[in-house]
């Protein structure tokens, strides 16, 4: 047993019976159970759009055929991390158009139509949310799960210092809220350690998807938000002839955050209506006067907004393993894993992804990506 295990198992009644700190091994943990990664071990595979715009998000209010508008979509590869802190943005906007205790219109059942909702209910609004699809039928559905405020968010030529200072006040907000969220029964929201490992010298520059615009690097503005990651010594990891570095990361496993979501939102009288809006007129026939459009890609049809692009992304799941509770990000060959308590959860960045809006699953791209997983336990690399 550690030292740290002793002192949470016996408090310090054992600390006397400990040897000296400097004869404790604090650098060299027992290397972690390693994934069991095959393509049979697939049990589902995901496909979603992120809905990406080159601006950033949009929140803004917009007068439309009667009704206030308050349009809160265009969050790309960052929704879920930054859904909590773009929803207070959002909310701020539904303030200055409707009273506490009124009732307001949510569009949207992902994500941001979630969090949107429940903010506005914590705020003392009644909510009605009216969707077209439920999870987990929603593109939030298919995500990772990690925390990526920056990802896929904006382009480089739009975020100039004033956007960039709005983002992280975004993230920070957002993050904040996530912490309420640990130490659950359903783990909505963890935190894991994880291993960045690599073939080549760890600090070589990676290229960024191919055809897609340069993003902004904003990682640098929070990085206090998180433990710093540190190389690792061969050793300190399972896998042969790589380089490693140590992370600790938030992750969220989807659909029990989803469900934890819906039900607070009953649970606070909120209520579901399934329906399709087909035009922007369809936001005069409900009976709410202030409305919040959070339709994700939808907007791109509802409001013939092209200034969104879907951005094609694909997860497989492998059965859960308990005992893996690490993530890997293999730099270089593009795959990632995630120990999600809904299945070892295997991502990759597929190459025609910008501008993809094709839900059909390519199931050899995900058996490809855990291939290469697989590649690193069984020391074929
Ligand atoms: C593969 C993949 C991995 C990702 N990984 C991460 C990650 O690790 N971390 C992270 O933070 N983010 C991640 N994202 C991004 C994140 O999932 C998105 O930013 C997020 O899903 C956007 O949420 P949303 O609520 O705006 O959209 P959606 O989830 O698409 O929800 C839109 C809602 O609006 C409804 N709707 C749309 N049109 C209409 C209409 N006309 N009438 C009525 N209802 C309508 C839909 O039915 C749905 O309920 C990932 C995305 C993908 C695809």
């Amino acid at each position: 047993m550690r030292r740290r295990q002793l002192i949470l198992a016996g408090g310090t009644a054992l600390a006397g019976a400990l040897p000296p700190a400097h004869a404790l091994d604090f650098a060299a943990p027992a290397p972690p159970a390693p994934m069991r990664v095959s393509v049979d071990r697939i049990v589902d595979i995901a496909v979603g759009i992120r809905p990406f715009r080159a601006q950033g998000p949009r929140i803004e209010a917009q007068r439309l055929f009667g009704k206030q508008v308050v349009h809160h979509y265009g969050h790309g590869g960052s929704g879920w991390s930054l859904s909590w802190g773009s929803a207070q943005r959002a909310l701020a906007l539904v303030r200055t158009l409707a009273k506490p205790g009124e009732r307001i219109a949510v569009i949207g059942a992902g994500a941001i139509g979630l969090t949107t909702a429940r903010t506005a209910q914590q705020a003392g609004f009644n909510v009605r949310l009216y969707t077209r699809d439920r999870p987990p039928q929603v593109h939030s559905s298919a995500a990772t799960g990690l925390w990526t405020p920056d990802s896929r968010i904006a382009t480089d030529a739009h975020a100039n210092e004033a956007w960039a200072a709005d983002w992280e006040a975004m993230a920070r907000a957002s993050f904040k809220v996530h912490q309420s969220f640990l130490g659950l029964p359903s783990g909505p929201v963890e935190w894991h350690d994880g291993y960045a490992v690599t073939d080549d010298p760890m600090d070589a520059p990676l290229p960024g998807p191919a055809g897609e615009p340069d993003y902004p690097d904003l990682a640098e503005r929070i990085a206090d938000l998180r433990p710093r990651s540190r190389p690792l010594e061969a050793a300190e990891h399972p896998f042969r002839h790589v380089q490693a570095r140590r992370f600790t990361q938030l992750v969220f496993n989807i659909p029990a955050y989803q469900r934890l979501l819906l039900d607070d939102f009953a649970r606070d009288r909120g209520e579901l209506v399934l329906r399709d809006l087909r035009t922007p007129r369809d936001f005069a026939a409900l009976p709410e006067r202030v409305i919040v459009n959070c339709t994700g890609i939808g907007a791109r049809t509802l409001l013939g907004d092209d200034n969104l692009t879907p951005i094609r992304g694909q997860t497989a799941r492998l059965v859960p393993q308990p005992a893996v509770d690490y993530a890997v990000i293999y730099r270089g060959r593009n795959v990632l894993a995630l120990p999600r308590r809904d299945g070892l959860l295997v991502a990759a960045m597929g190459e025609h992804d910008f501008g993809n809006a094709d839900l059909r699953p390519d199931h050899e791209h995900s058996a490809a990506a855990v291939r290469r997983l697989a590649a690193l336990f069984d020391g074929s690399v």
